[in-house]
């Protein structure tokens, strides 16, 4: 039996939105603009902090980022995809995502998906007594940094985190990897010839696959899609 890794990014591939700009569309469109402004001048992970932050001191509570994780659109055949896979018994899901980890439990859980990753590398969060959300990034700013020449953010390499997994666990036959942006193009040029990328047809990747995927060797067969229910279909015929 094929042991397969099954690595997906999270917003715009197992979420069918963005967690990060999400709740401050649902809670602060201001704050929203904002980013907006801001999103060429500070690093990503660090402006949604300081969001979150800025959304505390507007009066804005634990339970109302809560319920707008909640109801962040999810399509249904996402949940069926990777629960008829999971039940097949012969993959293992790592999730590999620039949002954080309190996004990505709370929305997990009203799916009833929490037990659906093995493993989860993101930027850590937590719940503070106040209700503020604290964020930090993967890659302390003050500790060593990553060393990635592919244009990783500087709050994570998904390319060395994917490595890393794969050292730790280097059982598989075949990795999967579902992803959208363009940080999911340095993992994605680590896959083999005998790995699946399984691609979102609107966002950085698909530009950068066509852009640089052949000076950068990219060897693994890529698929496309656009609707959940496509990843589905795919993930029938694992
Ligand atoms: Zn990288």
């Amino acid at each position: 039996m094929t042991r397969q890794l099954v690595v997906f990014d999270f917003d715009w591939s197992m979420a069918d939105q963005d967690t990060d700009r999400w709740i401050f569309e649902v809670l602060a469109p201001e704050i929203r603009r904002q980013m907006e402004d801001l999103e060429s001048k500070v690093q990503w992970t660090d402006l949604v902090a300081k969001s979150l932050h800025e959304a505390h001191e507007k009066g804005i509570k634990r339970e109302q980022i809560e319920h707008a994780l909640k109801i962040i659109p999810y399509h249904p055949a996402m949940v069926r995809a990777v629960t008829r896979l999971k039940a097949a018994g012969n993959t293992t899901f790592f999730c590999l995502s620039n949002a954080n980890s309190v996004f990505i439990s709370t929305i997990l859980k009203e799916k009833g998906l929490e037990n659906l990753f093995d493993e989860i590398i993101t930027n850590p969060a937590e719940w503070e007594d106040s209700g503020l959300l604290k964020l930090h990034r993967r890659v302390d700013p003050n500790g060593p940094q990553h060393t990635c020449k592919v244009g990783c953010s500087p709050n994570m390499c998904k390319g060395e985190e994917l490595t890393a997994f794969l050292g730790r666990h280097p059982e598989y036959d075949r990795v999967v990897y579902i992803g959208d942006g363009s940080n999911d193009f340095c993992p994605v040029i680590r896959l083999r010839s005998q790995d699946m990328n399984l691609c979102r047809t609107f966002g950085g990747l698909h530009k950068r696959i066509a852009r640089e995927g052949e000076s950068a060797g990219l060897k693994c067969q890529v698929k496309y899609w656009t609707g959940a229910w496509e990843v589905e279909e795919i993930f029938n015929t694992l």
